[in-house]
């Protein structure tokens, strides 16, 4: 008997569309993804807080279980009870604003969040360069630029804000789909054919977080886990930089944090953006698991379906609209997701 015949039957027993959700979602979790929060003070676009404290009453009220993203990982391995729709929060990079904007809002819900940072980030040695590519095409007095990226060059006009804001979509997007030398050679060649200096430090609006901001958000509700140390696509760096990004990131935010945690964040996090090569340095470092970027639940018969799968924990990206994020969290999607693969 088809999956969805199967649930549908199941469904009948349960009092309502409510119980059907608590049905699809007993083996799930949600586990939301975010980057940067609205700051006015420094320039700051992301994540309205407004939004994002309406967001965690809305889960507050409705009894949702909030749950550290260590505790998930144990109960999607056996250890506790279901997930049964917990939701657990995430946060990438290590920015200044997830520190000085975020944690207080998380902390003020009691909400645990896991916030993963690139370490050579926090210890002042780079900035990142995506925020780079847009630094350039921000301040590049050109009306045209002609830049390679590995074997294709592409000519990007700059004549107006719409144009900027496209070259530099294209040209990051490119950039991640190049090996980790050609990038960084595009990037340094797009500057000079600009006529823009890249600053060794960064504008304050793309600025980390401080080692000891990182302690002193521990102390209200947040954990940290590794983002390698310079956030380069993993699966496009060689075989020792990769090495290297793992375990120099760990052994440095073991240095600095009071509570580590041993689930890493690979940067871009696509399936295409890591591999076996990577799940087998984290398993030699002793790591739980790891977290993608690919939407979707983390699912305990997915986690323990197969020796790798806790490498692969999907989450969602979190959403501007409070309907769109109660459709994750109810299990709608998940529901929604049984049935299309039925079809
Ligand atoms: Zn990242």
């Amino acid at each position: 008997m088809g999956s969805v015949k199967q649930l549908l039957l199941n469904s009948l027993l349960l009092p309502g569309f409510p119980g059907l959700l608590r049905y699809v979602q007993r083996n799930c979790a949600t586990v939301f993804m975010l980057h940067r929060f609205q700051d006015a003070g420094r320039g700051i676009a992301g994540c309205d807080v407004s939004h994002l404290r309406r967001a965690l009453a809305y889960l507050v009220k409705n009894n949702y279980e909030f749950v550290t993203l260590i505790d998930l990982f144990d109960r999607l391995a056996g250890k506790g009870p279901q997930p049964r729709g917990a939701v657990a929060f995430t946060i990438d990079d290590g920015y200044i604003d997830q520190a000085t904007i975020a944690a207080p809002v998380f902390a003020e819900f009691s909400c645990p969040v896991t916030t993963f940072v690139s370490t050579g980030f926090l210890d002042g040695k780079l900035w990142f360069w995506w925020d780079q590519i847009e630094h350039v095409f921000q301040h590049a007095a050109c009306r045209s630029v002609q830049v390679r990226i590995g074997d294709t060059v592409f000519d990007y006009r700059l004549e107006n804000e719409e144009q900027r804001i496209r070259a530099q979509a294209e040209f990051t997007a490119k950039c991640k789909r190049v090996s980790e030398a050609e990038k960084l050679t595009a990037i340094a060649q797009l500057a000079q054919v600009s006529g823009v200096e890249i600053p060794r430090i960064p504008p304050p609006h793309c600025a980390p977080m401080s080692w000891d901001q990182v302690r002193m958000c521990e102390g209200t509700g947040m954990t940290f886990g590794p983002h390698t140390v310079t956030h380069p696509v993993l699966s496009r760096t060689t075989h020792d930089a990769m090495g290297y990004e793992i375990t120099e990131s760990w052994a440095r935010l073991r240095s600095e944090a009071r509570s580590p945690v041993p689930i890493f964040c690979y940067p871009n996090g696509g399936w295409d953006d890591f591999g076996d090569r990577e799940i087998a340095a984290l398993r030699r470092l002793g790591f739980l698991g790891a977290v993608a970027a690919e939407p979707g639940y983390a699912n305990a018969l997915t986690f323990q379906g197969g020796e790798d799968n806790r490498f692969r924990v999907q989450r969602f990206g979190f959403p501007d609209g409070l309907p769109h994020m109660i459709q994750y969290v109810s299990g709608v999607e998940r529901l929604k997701q049984l049935l299309r693969r039925s079809t």
